[in-house]
């Protein structure tokens, strides 16, 4: 089939085959999460660590942490059941690039015995510069940064501290630090002909009107789409955007700012935000029929 008018022919070429990517794709292809990246470098004043991150999945719900090992059994048994398994994803549940020893032996592993298999990786892009190289190695195809703004006065409402070379950075430090990181891993990463797409959590009052900002900068910069996701506001998170909370987006204005945005946007309107153990086509999670506790002892 033709790709939309909107994306290059050899783009298209990588994303047809991936149901997060395609809006066709999705019918017959489906994905899988698994959650072995439980620890994060920053602090996103909307993230309550109990729950899974926002860089690409549903924040506020629990999956089942995995260790590489279980998550190998885990990809092998439902490769064996949905034949449609056509992505693996790392999404967390915190950071795939700072947690990158569990990220990178998972990876390994999956790549010998489902050689076929596409992978890809979401961060929040602070320790991704460090493992762009390994990235390229591993045919890690597609990488989702999370860029919530390119502004470090911006970054101040969204960020309280990040954790960078052994040491905790905060305030307007902690935001700069952490855009000039996203910047030079997306550039990496885009001169390395890798895709990327670039999240952004829309945050009312905070960074709004901001994201048209973000939006050019990161297209300038090799982003091949940008999808706006909206903050979910929940009370059991988000505590850290203080006593009177923190409330998302209404539809409208989410759809009202996503109009404003340049093309390529509109492809990722069905972007579900899966849990970070989300399993099978999109719009279906099959996850609760492969817990730990259904799975074989051993691989086969
Ligand atoms: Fe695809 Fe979005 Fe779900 Fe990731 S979170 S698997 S990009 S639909
Ligand atoms: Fe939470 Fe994700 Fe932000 Fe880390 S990057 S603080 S896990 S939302």
């Amino acid at each position: 089939s033709s790709g939309p008018a909107d994306l290059a022919p050899e783009i298209w070429e990588k994303v047809k085959d991936h149901p997060c990517y395609s809006e066709e794709a999705h019918h017959y292809f489906a994905r899988m999460h698994v959650a072995v990246a439980p620890a994060c470098n920053i602090q996103c004043n909307y993230c309550n660590r109990k729950y899974d991150c926002a860089n690409e999945s549903r924040p506020g719900v629990v999956s089942e942490k995995l260790t590489p090992e279980q998550a190998i059994r885990k990809v092998v048994a439902v490769a064996n059941e949905v034949p449609q398994l056509s992505v693996l994803g790392i999404a967390g549940p915190g950071d795939a690039c700072y947690d990158w020893k569990k990220t990178r032996a998972t990876f390994d592993s999956i790549a010998k015995v489902i050689p076929d298999i596409k992978l890809c990786l979401s961060t929040n892009g602070l320790a991704l510069p460090d493992h762009v190289d390994e990235i390229a190695d591993m045919n890690i195809d597609h990488v989702t940064i999370t860029i919530n703004m390119v502004d470090p006065e911006v970054g101040t409402g969204i960020y309280p501290w990040i954790f960078h070379r052994h040491r905790r950075w905060t305030g307007l430090d902690a935001s700069r630090i952490l855009h000039e990181r996203q910047m030079e891993g997306l550039e990496m990463l885009a001169a390395r002909k890798i895709l990327v797409k670039v999240n952004s959590v829309m945050i009312p009052g905070i960074n709004d009107e901001h994201l048209i900002e973000v939006n050019r900068v990161v297209k300038s910069k090799g982003a091949f789409l940008h999808n706006i996701m909206p903050l979910i506001s929940d009370p059991a998170h988000g505590t850290h955007f203080g006593l009177t909370g923190q409330r998302g987006p209404r539809a409208m204005e989410l759809k009202a700012l996503q109009d404003r945005l340049e093309d390529g946007t509109k492809l990722m309107r069905h972007c579900r935000q899966c849990r970070a153990d989300a399993v099978g086509l999109l719009g279906e999670d099959r996850g609760q029929e492969f817990t730990l506790d259904q799975l074989p002892a051993e691989v086969s």
